[in-house]
């Protein structure tokens, strides 16, 4: 549409034989189209006379900027002057018209007029551009494809084309990606289409040179030809204006314009349009890359600050100088301040006792070299004035130039690692128990009591072994919840007794050990074992039984004579054991014999072993006399040791070592088997002799066997022994218990037709009470007593009342002991109802026993 290139539009606006001839001679000439309607380049008027000066009016009133000539007759005066002051372009006269006076003056004003409108038209084009471009540049999206969409719509409504894209380059620039198409035909988008660089060198280095790739004829232009057949054609276009995207220099992609239907030439300022256009799509990309970046950024802060509070770890970052920045959660909760009342503050003021400051300020001061870390450990302070304690370590971070940037803290609160270590370390020397030092501990002590008394040989100490006594049988048979109990009691009450520089120790099981540190003579120590013996004196209530226990101790007096602890020990222990043989609630002071009678008692326990597997264990038996008849009722079956070596061993020098070596559980049982084998025999003998009852002894650890009641029924039914004929003969220390096990096992064997005799009657602790609660059938009055009644004392009261009590409990009384005529007649008298002892029989061998049953026979009965 080049201005020069149409014909001018000549309108005649009355038609006019003079104007019509006039313009024909210069119509071809001057390219002049004669029209006879709108719209026209110029309109002539051939006025006559000022009368048609108001046609002008109404020509620019009907197209106002199309330029009106006006042709008039020189001898009108003044027409000219009106006509161009009525706004005529020119005025040409009529006289002698010369066609080209009149066809300048319409091509001029024609020009002019094609000029004005394209200035114009230009203009206004590149007024409409900026503002599109104002347009553009007031929306702010987020998002970058939403951009490029909006850019190419904006810019293909702006330029008028039917096709606008942004192509972006691929990571390694090998090919391009069309992110967003528009089509202005149906006002949609497209994307995702690509196009390889390496298929179009010319147009990818044209992009890569220009500012602009204006084609008006795409498909032969050297730069765009490569697209023609597989691109161009199939999208009907014709025209493209591709310009490249850069930013900072780099090329990023490119914006094309794709115009189809006629070429179309691209104006220098619809180029500089499809730049901007670049430049915004240049813009939205660094937009959202700066974004991104700082999304990251913000990402990567909220990771650290998330990492730094979920942390256990108490983190504290520190400036240079030593003051807070920074601090995390854990560090927060421990301390008890908000980030904001820690900020700003010296850390070493904040955290740190006046005590530790100046030397937590000197290690602040200077920071520990890049890549270590200093480490530490104090009582921290917090705001409510808790000290936790605190491992923490100190490191620096550090500029490029090796400059402290910040210091960073990281604490782990160990308070309470630190008190179970104290815990684990006290747990170590002390009994869990009763809190008491424990055997380590003691030993500790002792060597240090040893070593003390190397160096000053005046110095002396002692030890005090003590064991519970009958602890065992009140344990098992109480429950370990009550002996441990009574173990806890016993501790306390010993600990009562003893200077603070003496150590009490539990030692093991039911044995405590004292350390006397500086003793002057014996009898300090036998004075601490009476306070701790008379301690002990008063019942320990325990699950509603008073029990009353006793302690057996043994002391060793010790100085520079003795090299290790435990030495100073086995001596102790060995005068326990001496007191315990002697019946126990006693002390002992070891000597040197005990080492001896300790050695030959082991090898007795050994050889003891052997003897019962051996069979070496035989029974005597004691008859025991009926009072109504002065005949024998039954025998008590006497454990005898028939040693190859040491002769026949009377019971006091083995039962109590078998029962501290554990033996006479078997023991036990092979005197029981034995003596209920033989009284089935002698049934069997002397069938016309009444039946014989057979009393059989019974140790209080027996109680302990579970096993112990179907034993016992066992033995009763392979010798078809009758209700009646077995006396179980028991001590009263079994009952003192009193655990429901014992009486249990007492009723069972009860039941199993087994009668119980309580031995040695009198001796013990006994609560007459017992007596109610056992199923107990017969009591044996104790030797000691029997034998007092003869220096006619208080032995006969005792008698008497015991012989009372029985009665009426309606239980038998057998009196132990009978060595006279006098206490014999004296039991009868009291209505005693059996008696055993040397004056009737001493304990004899079965075989003797025998012979004194064939007397029964026929002789008469003993004097009884
Ligand atoms: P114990 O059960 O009280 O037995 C009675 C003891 O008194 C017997 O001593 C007997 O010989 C003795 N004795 C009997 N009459 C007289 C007398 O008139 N005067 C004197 N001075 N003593 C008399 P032994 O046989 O030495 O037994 C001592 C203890 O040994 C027994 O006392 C009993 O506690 C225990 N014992 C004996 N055999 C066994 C056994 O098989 N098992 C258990 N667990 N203990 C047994
Ligand atoms: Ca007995
Ligand atoms: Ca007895």
């Amino acid at each position: 549409m080049e201005p020069d290139s149409e014909p001018f539009r000549v309108r005649i606006a009355r038609p006019d034989p003079v104007v019509h001839a006039t313009l024909a001679a210069v119509r071809d000439r001057l390219r002049l189209d004669l029209v006879s309607a709108s719209p026209a380049d110029v309109v002539l008027l051939h006025l006559a006379s000022a009368a048609g000066l108001d046609e002008i009016d109404r020509l620019l009133e009907e197209e106002p900027d199309v330029p009106v000539i006006v042709l008039a007759a020189p001898d009108a005066p003044g027409l000219f002057d009106a006509a161009l002051r009525r706004g005529a372009t020119d005025v040409v006269s009529t006289e002698r018209p010369d066609p080209l006076t009149l066809g300048r003056s319409v091509r001029y004003a024609g020009e002019r007029r094609r000029t004005r409108r394209a200035l114009r038209k230009k203009t206004e084009e590149a007024h409409r551009l900026r503002e599109a471009l104002v347009e553009i540049a007031k929306t702010d999206v987020a998002d970058e494809d939403l951009a490029f969409r909006r850019l190419a719509r904006a810019s293909s409504r702006a330029l008028g084309v039917d096709r606008v894209s942004v192509w972006l380059f691929n990571e390694d620039h090998t090919e391009i990606v069309c992110r967003a198409l528009y089509r202005r035909a149906d006002d949609a988008y497209e994307s995702g289409q690509r196009l390889r660089s390496i298929d179009y060198p010319a147009y990818f280095e044209a992009l890569a040179e220009s500012r602009a790739v204006p084609a008006s004829d795409a498909r032969s232009d050297p730069r765009t030809a490569e697209f023609a057949e597989g691109y161009l054609r199939p999208h009907g276009i014709v025209s493209m204006l591709d310009v490249p995207v850069r930013a900072s220099g780099r090329l990023f992609g490119v914006v094309c314009h794709e115009h189809g239907g006629g070429r179309r030439a691209w104006t220098l300022e619809e180029q500089e349009f499809a730049s901007s256009i670049a430049d915004h799509a240049a813009l939205a990309i660094e937009d959202a890359e700066r974004r991104r970046a700082e999304e990251a950024l913000r990402d990567e802060r909220n990771f650290c600050s998330a990492v730094l509070d979920t942390a256990a770890t108490l983190v504290a970052v520190l400036d240079p100088a030593g003051r807070v920045v920074r601090v995390n959660r854990a560090f927060c909760r421990l301390m008890g301040h908000t980030p904001e009342q820690a900020a700003g503050r010296s850390f070493t003021d904040l955290v740190f006792s006046p005590a530790d400051a100046d030397g937590v300020r000197a290690a602040l001061e200077s920071p520990p070299p890049a890549e270590a870390v200093g480490e530490h450990e104090h009582a921290w302070i917090t705001r409510r004035g808790t000290r936790p304690r605190v491992a923490w370590t100190l490191a620096a971070l550090r500029g490029s130039d090796g400059a402290v940037k910040h210091l960073v803290v990281t604490g782990v609160d160990i308070t309470e690692r630190k008190a179970l270590e104290e815990q684990l370390i006290h747990d170590a020397f002390h009994d869990s128990l009763s809190g008491l030092p424990n055997r380590s501990l003691f030993l500790d002590r002792l060597a240090h009591a040893i070593r003390q008394a190397k160096r000053r040989p005046d110095r002396r100490f002692a030890v005090l072994f003590m064991d519970l006594d009958r602890f065992k049988i009140l344990n098992d048979s109480l429950g370990h919840l009550s002996g441990d109990r009574l173990l806890v009691e016993v501790g306390k009450r010993v600990a009562s007794v003893i200077r603070p520089g003496d150590t009490v120790s539990r030692f093991g099981g039911d044995e405590f050990t004292l350390l006397l540190d500086d003793v002057r003579a014996e009898s300090d120590a036998i004075q601490v074992a009476e306070r701790v013996q008379k301690s002990l004196e008063t019942a320990v209530r325990i699950e509603g039984h008073d029990v009353v226990t006793s302690i057996s101790i043994g002391i060793a007096l010790g100085g520079a004579e003795y090299a290790r602890a435990e030495e100073v020990l086995r001596d102790a222990d060995l005068a326990m054991y001496q007191a315990k043989s002697k019946g126990g609630a006693r002390h002992e002071t070891f000597n040197p014999s005990m080492h001896a009678s300790a050695l030959s008692r082991l090898r007795i326990e050994t050889e003891l072993r052997h003897a019962i597997e051996r069979g070496e264990i035989v029974i005597y038996y004691q008859p025991v006399i009926d009072f109504s008849d002065g005949r024998i009722a039954g025998f008590e079956a006497l454990a005898r040791w028939s040693s190859p070596t040491r002769g026949l061993v009377p019971p006091s020098e083995f039962i109590r070592l078998a029962e501290d070596a554990g033996l006479i559980i078997p023991l036990d049982r092979v005197v029981l088997r034995g003596a209920c084998r033989q009284l089935r025999r002698w049934r069997e003998r002397f069938p016309r002799l009444r039946p014989l009852s057979v009393g059989v002894n019974l140790s209080g650890r027996q109680f302990v066997q579970r096993d112990l009641v179907e034993h016992v029924r066992d033995v009763i039914r392979e010798n078809g022994l009758e209700p009646g004929c077995l006396n179980l003969e028991i001590t009263e220390s079994v009952l003192l218990d009193g655990s429901p096990q014992v009486a249990e096992a007492l009723q069972a064997l009860h039941d199993a037709g087994a009668r119980i005799s309580l031995d040695d009657f009198g001796t013990g602790y006994s609560s007459l009470s017992y007596l109610h609660r056992f199923p107990i059938d017969v009591l044996k009055i104790d030797r000691s007593f029997v034998s007092s009644m003869r220096a006619g004392g208080e032995g006969e009261e005792i008698v008497r009342t015991i012989l009372t009590l029985a009665q009426g409990l309606d239980l038998q009384v057998v009196a132990e002991g009978v060595e006279t005529r006098e206490q014999a007649d004296a039991l009868k008298r009291l209505r005693c109802d059996y008696a055993q002892g040397y004056l009737f029989s001493r304990p004899v061998t079965a075989e003797t026993a025998e012979t004194l049953l064939e007397k029964e026979l026929d002789s008469r009965p003993v004097n009884a």
